[in-house]
C-alpha cells in the first residue's frame, strides 16, 4: 500500500485535486493527472502540462509605480495539450466518459516505486456496451522530452465498431484566479501556434510565447496494436487531430508517443529535433519504456527512501512527497523547482528560497548531484542578482530576486517580496551546506566563492554600524506577516555566517588554489581589506535579544506591537491573507511561519538553549503556519527542545498536506517546500542530524507509535544507513572506508560494512 497512490473518486473536488496528486514530471516536463478522455458537462479541470522554466514575460500593472519596482515578471507558461484520447463506442459512437453510462469499476494508481500512473476502468455505455478500459501513462527519466500514454480496450459484450480520436492542442491559456494572491489573476494567454502539420504519421504543432518568444514544439505518433485500422489526420489551425476506427474483437492497444522540445533547450529547428527523438521511439512499447523507468527509480529509491514501521499513512506520505520532489526537480541550469513544482501554475511556477532552505538538503544528503545542478542554475543567474544590486541602489554585491525564472525579479509586492533580502545569504547558507556535506571543493571554489564573496559584499552595502554594532535595516524577514523592519534576527544571523564564510573561503582559496583566487578577486576587484570588513562586520553584527524573556525578538520592533487577538478570529477566516489587509497584520506580533525558530535551527549554536526553547515557546503561541513552509520547522525545534509529542503533531501536518489537502489550495499544484520539509522533519528532527564542520552529528528520538525507522545519507562520497528503533540505533557504513561522527555527543568511528549498535 505504501508504494501506491489510489483513488476511486469522481467528484469535482476530489478530481481537480487529484490533478496535482498524479501529475508526473521529470524535472523538465510536467503533465497535470487529467483524464484522457475528458470530463462531465460543466466540470471544471486544470489541464495543464508544463516545461520547467518555459515562461513568457508580462508587464506588472501598477497602480503607483516607483522607482526600480520590477516592470515585468516571468510567468510558466502552460504548454501544448497532448493528453487528449476520446473513445466512441458502436454505430452511433457513444462516448465514453466516467460521467455518463455505468462505472461498474475505477480504479486509480500513481506507482510511486516505478514512476508512473494508470486508471482501470469497467464501463457500461448508456445504451449497455460493457467494456474495460486501462490507461497508462508516464514521463519519462530516461527520456527527457517524453510523455507516453497507453490506452487498452478490453471487449466485455460489446464486439464492433471502435472509434478513437487523439489529438494535440496548441491553443491553452493558463489558469487565473483574480481572488486570490498566490496564483496568477491576469495574462491566461501566453502561447500562440506558429504552425501544424503531420509528416509520416507523425503529428506536431510548433508554439511560441508573445513576449519572451520562446519556441515549444510538441511531436506526437501513434501505434496502434490488436486491430487493423487506417489513421486518419485533421490539421487544425490550434492543432492536429489523428481519427482511427477499427473493430474491436480482442484487446486492443494504442500507444502515444509525445516529445517535447523548446529552445532553451535545443537548437535549430524545434520540431525537427522532437522528430528525430521520436523515430527512435516509435517501435518500443510501452513495457520497454516502463523497465528503464523502474530501474531508475530503483536507483533513486536505494539513495533516499525513508522507512517508517508502524503507520502506513505516514509512510505513504512521505514517499509521495520524495517521489514528487524527484518529478519537480530541474537538471539543467536553465531550471529549478518551483514553488509547486511542476505539477500546477500556483506561484505562477517561480522559484524561491524554497529551493535552498527547505529542498536542497534532501538531495544534498541523498544525491548530491542533484544538488549541484540546483546551485549551478543559482550561479547562472549571478549576473541578475548583481545587476539588480545596482538596481536597488548598492554600489556592488549580489542581490537575489525573491521569485524568478530567469533571474529577473517576478515580485510586484516588495514588501513581502524584493525586502525578503535574506534570499541571498539562503544561497550563500546553501553552498556552504553542500561543502559540508560534500566537500566538493573544485565545486566550491569555482561557483561557490563568488557568489559568497558577491553576496557578502551586498551585507556591506545594507548594513550600517550603529553604536560599534553592524546593524540592517528595512528588510523583511521569512515571516510575510511582518514586513519591513529593522534588524530582523533571522536576515541578521544569516547575514553573519555569509559574511564569515565569505572570509574563510577566501583564505582556504588562499591557501588551496592562490592562482584561481587571484584571478577572481582581480575579476572582482576584490581586496583583502574588504575581505576584513566582511570579517570586522560579522563579528560585529547585531542579534537582538531580550532580556526579560530570554529570547530573541524577531526585530527591534516586534514585541513592541500589541498580540494579534486570535480568541477573536473566526475560523473560516484564515490564513489571515486572503482576510486583512497587510497593514493590519504588519501591527500585531502575529507570524505566518517560522522566522526566529528557523534561525535557531539554521544556526543553532549562536544561541544558548535556553533562549531558543523560550523562543519556540514564544512564537509558537503567535504562529498561525498560514504558510505551508512553517511546521516542519516547529516540528524539527519541537524534536531539538525534546518535546516529542509536539515534533509528532507538527510532523503529522506536513507529511500529508497535500495528500489530505489541509491547505485547500493543493489543486493549484503540491507545496513543494513543505515535502523537502517532511524529510528534514524526519532526518534534522527525529533523528537530530546536522552537518558541523567537524563532520555529522546525531541526536535520535523516535515517536512512540513507530517500532522503526531509517534513512540513508551520503556523506562525502560515502554511504551511512541509520537506522532507528524503540531499542536503540544502527549504523552501517555501507560505501566508504571510515567514519568519524558523533552519536548523542560521544564520538564514534563507523567502519566499512561493520555495523554499530548502541
Ligand atoms: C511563503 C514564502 C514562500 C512562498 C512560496 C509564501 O506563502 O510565505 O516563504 O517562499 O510562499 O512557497
Amino acid at each position: 500500500m505504501t508504494w501506491t497512490l489510489t483513488s476511486n473518486e469522481r467528484t469535482q473536488d476530489s478530481l481537480l485535486l487529484e490533478e496535482s496528486l498524479y501529475s508526473l514530471g521529470n524535472g523538465y516536463l510536467g503533465i497535470r493527472g487529467n483524464f484522457e478522455e475528458g470530463y462531465g458537462e460543466g466540470m471544471e479541470s486544470i489541464r495543464g502540462a508544463y516545461q520547467n522554466a518555459f515562461h513568457d514575460i508580462i508587464e506588472i500593472p501598477y497602480g503607483e509605480k516607483l522607482f526600480a519596482f520590477p516592470e515585468t515578471q516571468q510567468k510558466l507558461v502552460n504548454v501544448i495539450d497532448s493528453q487528449t484520447v476520446q473513445i466512441f463506442f458502436g454505430e452511433e459512437e457513444e462516448r465514453f466518459s466516467l460521467f455518463e453510462g455505468k462505472v461498474l469499476s475505477y480504479n486509480r494508481q500513481l506507482h510511486l516505486d516505478k514512476g508512473y500512473a494508470d486508471r482501470v476502468i469497467h464501463w457500461q455505455s448508456p445504451a449497455g456496451k460493457e467494456v474495460k478500459l486501462t490507461f497508462r501513462r508516464l514521463v519519462s527519466f530516461f527520456y527527457r522530452e517524453l510523455f507516453v500514454i497507453e490506452t487498452m480496450i478490453e471487449p466485455v459484450n460489446f464486439f464492433g465498431k471502435v472509434k478513437i480520436l487523439s489529438s494535440i492542442n496548441g491553443n491553452i491559456a493558463n489558469y487565473v484566479n483574480p481572488n486570490d494572491p498566490r496564483v496568477g489573476s491576469g495574462h491566461a494567454k501566453m502561447l500562440s501556434v506558429k504552425e501544424t502539420g503531420i509528416s509520416q504519421e507523425i503529428l506536431y504543432t510548433l508554439n511560441e510565447t508573445f513576449v519572451s518568444k520562446l519556441q515549444t514544439s510538441c511531436v506526437s505518433t501513434h501505434h496502434l496494436s490488436g486491430a487493423e485500422g487506417v489513421p486518419e489526420f485533421v490539421k487544425k489551425d490550434s492543432g492536429v487531430e489523428m481519427v482511427i476506427d477499427f473493430q474491436l474483437s480482442g484487446p486492443v492497444k494504442l500507444t502515444k508517443w509525445n516529445v517535447y522540445t523548446d529552445n532553451l533547450r535545443h537548437e535549430g529547428n524545434i520540431v525537427e529535433q522532437g522528430m528525430g527523438i521520436i523515430q527512435n521511439l516509435r517501435d518500443k512499447t510501452f513495457d520497454q519504456i516502463l523497465e528503464l523507468q523502474t530501474e531508475y527509480m530503483e536507483g533513486f529509491w536505494e539513495g533516499s527512501d525513508i522507512i517508517i514501521r508502524g503507520d502506513d499513512n505516514l509512510q505513504e506520505g512521505i514517499r509521495f512527497n520524495l517521489f514528487q520532489l524527484l518529478q519537480s526537480t530541474g537538471r539543467d541550469k536553465y531550471s529549478n523547482i518551483s514553488a509547486k513544482g511542476l505539477s500546477g501554475e500556483g506561484y505562477e511556477g517561480h522559484y524561491f528560497w524554497d529551493t535552498e532552505i527547505y529542498i536542497l538538503p534532501v538531495f544534498m544528503l541523498s544525491h548530491p548531484d542533484l544538488a549541484k545542478q540546483l546551485l549551478r542554475y543559482r550561479y547562472s543567474i549571478l549576473d541578475h542578482a548583481r545587476a539588480r544590486a545596482k538596481e536597488m541602489g548598492h554600489k556592488q554585491g549580489a542581490l537575489f530576486p525573491w521569485r524568478t525564472i530567469s533571474g529577473g525579479e517576478s515580485s510586484s509586492y516588495f514588501p513581502a517580496g524584493t525586502a525578503q533580502y535574506h534570499i541571498s545569504a539562503d544561497i550563500a547558507y546553501s553552498y556552504v551546506q553542500y561543502y559540508l556535506a560534500t566537500e566538493d571543493r573544485d565545486f566550491i571554489m569555482e561557483y561557490g566563492a563568488e557568489v559568497l564573496f558577491e553576496t557578502a559584499r551586498l551585507w556591506l552595502e545594507v548594513g550600517h554600524y550603529h553604536e560599534g554594532l553592524f546593524k540592517i535595516d528595512a528588510v523583511t524577514g521569512p515571516d510575510e506577516y511582518t514586513c519591513i523592519i529593522n534588524n530582523n534576527y533571522y536576515t541578521n544571523v544569516m547575514a553573519k555566517y555569509n559574511l564569515q564564510w565569505a572570509a574563510k573561503m577566501y583564505k582556504m582559496m588562499l591557501d588551496k588554489e592562490p592562482e584561481q583566487l587571484a584571478q577572481l578577486a582581480d575579476r572582482l576587484k576584490l581586496s583583502t581589506a574588504e575581505v576584513s570588513s566582511w570579517e570586522k562586520a560579522g563579528q560585529n553584527i547585531y542579534l537582538p535579544y531580550d532580556k526579560e524573556l530570554k529570547i530573541n525578538p524577531q526585530d527591534d520592533s516586534f514585541l513592541k506591537k500589541a498580540v494579534w487577538d486570535f480568541d477573536h478570529t473566526p475560523k473560516d477566516h484564515y490564513p489571515l491573507l486572503l482576510h486583512y489587509h497587510p497593514l493590519t497584520l504588519y501591527r500585531y506580533q502575529v507570524c505566518k511561519q517560522a522566522d526566529t525558530v528557523l534561525a535557531h535551527f539554521l544556526l543553532e549554536e549562536e544561541q544558548d538553549f535556553e533562549t531558543i526553547k523560550n523562543s519556540f515557546s514564544y512564537y509558537e503561541r503567535i504562529t498561525t503556519h498560514d504558510s505551508s513552509l512553517s511546521s516542519c520547522i516547529f516540528s524539527i525545534m519541537a524534536a531539538k527542545i525534546g518535546d516529542y509529542k509536539k515534533a509528532y503533531e507538527y510532523f503529522i501536518e506536513t507529511a500529508r498536506l497535500d495528500l489530505d489537502n489541509t491547505h485547500g489550495n493543493t489543486k493549484d499544484g503540491l507545496h513543494m517546500a513543505n515535502m523537502g520539509g517532511t524529510w528534514m522533519s524526519i532526518v534534522y528532527g527525529f533523528a537530530g542530524l546536522r552537518l558541523k564542520e567537524n563532520g555529522i552529528v546525531l541526536n535520535p528520538s523516535i515517536p512512540e507509535n513507530w517500532s522503526q525507522y531509517g534513512f540513508k545519507v551520503k556523506y562525502k562520497g560515502m554511504r551511512l544507513d541509520i537506522l532507528i528503533s524503540q531499542a536503540g540505533v544502527k549504523l552501517e557504513l555501507v560505501a566508504g572506508e571510515e567514519l568519524t561522527l558523533y552519536l548523542n555527543g560521544e564520538k564514534i568511528t563507523l567502519r566499512s560494512g561493520k555495523e554499530y549498535v548502541s
